[in-house]
């Protein structure tokens, strides 16, 4: 078994959410395609999608953040048996703690789906001019894995908010796509 697979199994396993295949390739290939190389990550679970995008390009460098010690050491195991330590930056904290500073290519909103509109206030400024915001879970069509459904019909809620808080910003443009449980591609509308 590859570290890939290593890692898909120990999410499989011990019910850790990361990105789907689908959503994995969407990333790699927008990287790939629009050179966005400094990256920020908000959810690093177990470093699979950091890792993931930081595979692109050697000149990929990566910042992610998570709050969940197991989380984060199993990620750090990950990201070292990677090899790829000096490329990928991970933050141990939560995401409103972090003094998020420099500017970033791609920002991939991956974290506590209820605070998805404070994650973006909080990173929009950290957007390159050519950037772009990537959130996960827009649809959230893939319910069953959350358990309690009074929790489920929040989030969803939740999501549907968020969904026309970026329809309705005036200096970004979002494309919503149906790649896994959904992403929403954001960017700075270009000044005429
Ligand atoms: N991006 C990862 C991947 O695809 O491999 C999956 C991330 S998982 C869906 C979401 C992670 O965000 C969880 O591990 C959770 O602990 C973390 N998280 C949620 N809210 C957070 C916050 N406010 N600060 C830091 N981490 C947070």
């Amino acid at each position: 078994m590859n570290l890939m697979e290593k890692m898909e199994k120990y999410a499989s396993d011990n019910y850790v959410p990361i990105a789907r295949k689908d959503n994995i390739e969407y990333l790699k290939r927008l990287i790939e395609k629009e050179k966005l190389y400094n990256i920020l990550e908000l959810g690093s679970a177990i470093g699979y999608s950091a890792i993931c995008m930081a595979s692109v390009s050697d000149k990929v460098r990566v910042t992610t953040i998570e709050r969940n010690e197991k989380l984060y050491n199993e990620a750090v195991r990950n990201i070292r048996d990677a090899k790829m330590d000096e490329r990928i930056k991970i933050i141990c904290d939560d995401i409103f703690n972090v003094d998020i500073k420099g500017k970033y290519d791609l920002v991939f909103i991956d974290a506590a789906k209820a605070q998805y509109i404070k994650f973006f206030e909080k990173v929009s400024n950290c957007l390159s001019e050519n950037g772009v915001i990537v959130s996960d879970n827009i649809d959230l069509l893939d319910l069953q894995r959350l358990t309690d459904s009074k929790r489920s019909k929040k989030i969803v809620e939740k999501m549907k908010v968020y969904k026309e808080y970026l329809e309705k910003l005036d200096n970004y443009e979002t494309e919503f796509l149906s790649i896994g449980d959904g992403f929403a591609v954001t960017r700075k509308k270009i000044k005429l």
